[in-house]
This record gives C-alpha cells, sequence and structure tokens, in this order.
C-alpha cells in the first residue's frame, strides 16, 4: 500500500498501487471496478473538465498533479491533487456539473472512469464508497486547516509549506508553476509571493524562474515551513 509522506510521494509505482484511493479498495471491489479503468497519460496544461461542464470521467492520478481552478465568493483559488486523491469524488453525491475549472499541473498518468459508470460502481462497492467518504472528509480537513493557516501563519510559512506539499502530491521536486498561482494557492497577494520567492531564491531553498521551480534544499523548507504541514504529514501516517 503506497501511503503519502514528505518525499515518500517521489518514489515511482504503477497500477494500481499508485495511487492511494484505488490501493485502499479491497481485492473484490477493484476487480469490479478495473475492467472499466482507462489508462491515460497526463500532458501539461490540458483541460480534463470545463467549469460548469458536465462531468464525463473522473481521474484517479497515479503521478503528475491536476488542479482544480474555483471562485470562492468571486476570489479565484486552486487546489492541487496528486496520487494520493482523486477529482470528481462529486459525482457519487449525484452532482453531474464540474463547479471547477480542472486543469492538468504536472505531467503524469492517471487511471480515468467514466461518470455514470463510476456512480454505479459506488452504490455497489462498499470500500469504494468508504473511501470517497475518508476522502471527502479529508478535503474538508485539509480546507479548514488552509482557511487557518492562511488567517494566522506567515506568508514565508505557508509559501514553504504549500511548496512542500504540492512537490509531495506531484512526486516531484520540479514544480510548473506561476506565482499567481502560487499566490491562490495560500491566499496571498502576488507581490508578497514574489518576495518571499525571491527570498528564497537567495537563500538557494528553490531555484525559480519563468514558471519553472525547482525544490533545491528540501530540508531548510521544512524548518521554515509552519506547523500544518506537519500536521498534515501525521494526519496521513
Ligand atoms: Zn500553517
Amino acid at each position: 500500500m503506497k501511503r503519502w509522506t514528505p518525499g515518500g510521494a517521489l518514489k515511482k509505482s504503477s497500477g494500481r498501487a499508485a495511487n492511494q484511493l484505488l490501493a485502499d479498495l479491497s481485492h473484490s471491489d477493484y476487480r469490479r471496478v478495473s475492467p472499466h479503468l482507462q489508462s491515460i497519460t497526463l500532458a501539461f496544461a490540458a483541460v480534463l473538465t470545463e467549469r460548469n461542464a458536465l462531468v464525463g470521467h473522473v481521474y484517479f492520478p497515479t503521478s503528475g498533479l491536476i488542479a482544480l481552478h474555483t471562485a470562492t465568493i468571486g476570489r479565484p483559488s486552486l487546489a492541487m491533487v496528486g496520487s494520493e486523491g482523486m477529482v470528481g469524488s462529486s459525482v457519487a453525491a449525484g452532482v453531474a456539473k464540474s463547479e471547477a475549472l480542472v486543469v492538468v499541473q504536472g505531467e503524469g498518468a492517471a487511471m480515468r472512469l467514466h461518470a455514470r459508470r463510476f456512480r454505479l460502481l459506488v452504490e455497489r462497492s462498499p470500500t469504494l464508497q468508504r473511501q470517497i467518504h475518508r476522502h471527502t472528509v479529508d478535503l474538508l480537513r485539509r480546507a479548514s486547516q488552509t482557511a487557518v493557516c492562511n488567517d494566522v501563519h506567515r506568508t514565508e510559512a505557508r509559501l514553504a509549506r504549500c511548496l512542500l506539499e504540492t512537490s509531495d502530491r506531484a512526486g516531484t521536486r520540479y514544480l510548473r508553476v506561476t506565482q499567481e498561482q502560487l499566490a491562490h494557492l495560500i491566499g496571498a497577494r502576488r507581490s508578497s509571493v514574489s518576495i518571499v520567492a525571491t527570498s528564497m531564491r537567495h537563500r538557494r531553498l528553490i531555484s525559480y524562474a519563468r514558471g519553472h521551480l525547482r525544490i533545491t534544499d528540501r530540508k531548510g523548507l521544512r524548518r521554515l515551513a509552519c506547523a500544518c504541514y506537519r500536521a498534515e504529514w501525521l494526519s496521513r501516517r
């Protein structure tokens, strides 16, 4: 079973074990689901689902990173999903349209499942139901923790946390991400992100040029990250 750990996701694996949600299904449920899974390549910047469009497929990333662009009270926000989770779980609750624009942020691979088939399978597969519930609870917990984090922790500590978590999810220290996207991820102004990122670059914690970011000193970044990063890590052990 593959578990999310800081840096642990850097290990590559394939098939069922590469997506945590699929890996945690019972054998009988996985046998029910697997004939309907289609392996696809995630190409950078590919749009998987348009905002307000009918959800055609749900996605279980096995590597790479999928970005969900939403707007909350008129403010753009951004969330990332990697091999720890899935995209489109609200289909299980009968929500047919996507509230988010779903775009590939980090190239890799995923298993996809037709949305209608997914809904039928959730009804018949107890461990898939349980995984969807866990996933939903996890999303709510992360959202509330991020809200508190954005309120009380410094921009630098939040950015360090965000970079580490995004790297863990993507399974790579190399991220294609703009400063505007980072600002949306941590609920900060782009100008603040620019100042902090420049400071991190001068301290050789990251290298960054035109949307290409590499974590060069992971330990240093962990020392800088707020306590939320460790809390997230402990919650997944
Ligand atoms: Zn925090």
